[in-house]
């Protein structure tokens, strides 16, 4: 794998340290400044020993959308991370949390008693999504067999989806035939796109994970116009870490289900959901990746044009989810601080819209209120709209 060609640009501003959500939580982070381009420095001169509380970083990525000169300061602390020694009980615990293509494969393994997991360092308090396997739903297989629309865009099916999520693969596969495409759900097997262990700094293992994945993808390409993801973590691993560092390319554009949706749907398609009658208040939580490659941006201006009600942005920088960030123990108490955010900023209730199954399970467990998918919402408003035609 390319590691960095990196050559000390930090003007030592600390804007990374200010944006970062673990440091704002936790007095012990040594913050983004510390843990990346600061410890590179020393890593390059041969002096560098792993820091403690280096792994306690999410991966979100703020830091880097601050940073004045484009440090690329989260993928110098994967590279820390990696450096860093484990427990060997530790070890095995983030190899199996960083290959979640395997337990979406088996996802009925989430019922298992949570005390199972503890020896192993897994929280027993971080809430585990019910399985809702893709290979068992009758329902998509029909409505695959029933897609007329000659134009064909592939899903990006990640593995929270395949393993617990089949209704949002329904719904967005429902709302692109809408749109006149047929949806095609690939790989046809269960893969990772690398992201997971590429937060954990298991860099070899992210690397390895990309290339079976692109492997599976690129060959389920040929008449594709574009694929659209549903995960905007997978999205950004796709579109913009594979090339930049595995060199891994797929030859037709690749892009979220939202901004898709906004690009390519017709005036008519929104005017058909907006105004519908008692739509409830719709917060829009962008994930961390989200944010760092279009701001707030397209779920939000989505929502603006299809709501009944001015959207309103769920202003707490990162969930705490963060992938398997939050499955683990020793994060447990950062994850749902950065969690309990959300409820002090929701002036009333609503429905919460994000585009990660994980920052879903995590939000609606800490908010009480009900949180999925964009496509998820679509879809049920076109339903609705059917009825009340
Ligand atoms: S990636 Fe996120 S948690 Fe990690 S140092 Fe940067 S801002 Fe902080
Ligand atoms: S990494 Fe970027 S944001 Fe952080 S101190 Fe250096 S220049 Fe400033």
């Amino acid at each position: 794998m390319k590691r960095f060609e990196y050559e000390d640009a930090c003007i030592k501003c600390s804007l990374c340290v200010t944006a970062c959500p673990v440091y704002r939580v936790d007095q012990q982070f040594p913050g983004p400044k510390a843990l990346g381009p600061d410890w590179y420095r020393h890593y390059q001169a041969g002096e560098a020993k792993p820091m403690e509380h280096v792994s306690d970083c999410t991966f979100c990525q703020l830091c880097e959308s601050a940073c004045p000169v484009d440090v690329p300061i989260a993928h110098l602390i994967a590279v820390h991370k990696e450096l860093a020694s484990q427990s060997p009980r530790l070890a095995v615990r983030d190899y199996l949390l960083t290959h979640p293509q395997w337990l979406a494969m088996v996802p009925s393994l989430v019922k298992l008693p949570k005390q199972l997991g503890v020896p192993l360092g897994i929280s027993s308090s971080t809430q585990w999504p019910a399985p809702s396997p893709l290979q068992r739903s009758r329902r998509h297989r029909t409505h695959q067999r029933q897609g007329s629309a000659t134009r064909r865009i592939g899903i990006f099916v990640d593995c929270f989806t395949r393993g617990f999520d089949s209704e949002t693969l329904l719904a967005a596969s429902a709302v692109l035939e809408e749109l006149g495409y047929t949806a095609v759900p690939l790989p046809s097997a269960s893969h990772c796109c690398g992201a997971a262990a590429y937060a954990s700094g298991l860099l070899g293992e992210a690397e390895r994970t990309a290339r079976s994945t692109h492997r599976a993808v690129r060959r389920m390409t040929s008449g594709l116009e574009a694929v659209v993801t549903l995960n905007a973590t997978c999205d950004d691993t796709l579109r913009v870490e594979w090339p930049r560092y595995f060199g891994l390319t797929i030859p037709v554009p690749i892009l979220p289900f939202v901004d898709f949706v906004l690009d390519r749907a017709n005036p008519g398609f929104f005017e058909r959901i907006h105004g519908l009658p008692g739509q409830e208040l719709i917060y829009t939580h962008a994930t961390c990746r989200s944010k760092v490659a279009r701001g707030e941006g397209s779920l939000f201006a989505l929502m603006e044009r299809v709501s009944e009600r001015p959207p309103q942005i769920l202003e707490i920088s990162c969930c705490g989810a963060a992938g398997s960030y939050a499955f683990k123990t020793e994060h447990t108490k950062v994850a749902r601080a950065l969690g309990h955010r959300a409820k002090e900023v929701m002036g009333e209730p609503g429905i919460i819209l994000t585009d990660s199954g994980t920052c879903a399970i995590h939000l609606q467990e800490l908010t009480g209120c009900q949180t999925i998918h964009p496509a998820r919402w679509l879809h049920g408003q076109l339903k609705r709209q059917e009825v009340l035609r």
